[in-house]
């Protein structure tokens, strides 16, 4: 099963995706599913989940949350929105009542580890309190992703891809493999959680064509 984790639609002000066009466009290409994670609010989300019901293609809703130690992919907890820089503490508790998950998005994205960015102490807490990094991110440059990927075999977390997609000619362009089918957000938790994922770009998966999406 192959998803793009990590995708903004026009809902989010920075992004031109047309979510209708990303489900047309994510299908064409070869993924099997996406995640839509706007920046602090969960209604593009939303929208693009309807849209994906209709089209037969899952969309599954996540969001992207800003916190003091940077931006957070957040699955399994649904709240229409959420305040800027919201405290760490108070989303890891609110994720935790609802049995989601929290990913340091892009957490090398400066090309510096979580250590020298955050001190020590603030690394070593944050690292054991997530529950996977994305260490595969669109955006990066690849040595940014290395760094993230180096910090999350250290820490033992599972690592994940998503292309931080704002053009629709940037989907797909990092993506997470699983191993087992996943329907909604209940299971791409479970499959997360139990580390069932790789995070890989584009050009390492067979199914995955990005050219295809201009036929
Ligand atoms: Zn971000
Ligand atoms: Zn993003």
């Amino acid at each position: 099963m192959l998803i793009d984790l990590h995708v903004h639609t026009i809902s989010s002000p920075c992004s031109q995706i047309d979510p209708k066009e990303l489900i047309v466009v994510a299908r064409k290409i070869g993924l099997d599913a996406v995640c839509v994670t706007e920046h602090e609010e969960m209604e593009g989300a939303e929208e693009a989940w309807r849209l994906g019901r209709e089209a037969g293609f899952p969309v599954l809703r996540g969001v992207e949350v800003y916190t003091e130690f940077g931006d957070m992919l957040v699955f399994g907890l649904f709240r229409p929105a959420f305040s800027w820089q919201t405290p760490f503490e108070e989303l890891w508790r609110m994720v935790r009542e609802a049995g989601g998950i929290i990913i340091p998005a892009h957490p090398c994205r400066s090309d510096r580890g979580i250590h020298e960015k955050m001190g020590r102490e603030s690394a070593e807490y944050l690292l054991r309190s997530v529950d996977a990094l994305e260490v595969k991110n669109g955006g990066n440059a690849e040595e940014a992703n290395l760094l993230a990927e180096e910090i999350a075999s250290r820490y033992g977390l599972p690592g994940v891809g998503g292309s931080d997609a704002h053009f629709l000619m940037q989907l797909g362009r990092c993506l997470t493999v699983f191993e087992r089918d996943i329907e909604d957000e209940e299971d791409l938790v479970r499959e997360i959680r139990a580390g069932r994922c790789n995070a890989a770009y584009a050009n390492e998966v067979e199914e995955v064509n990005l050219s295809r999406a201009w036929r």
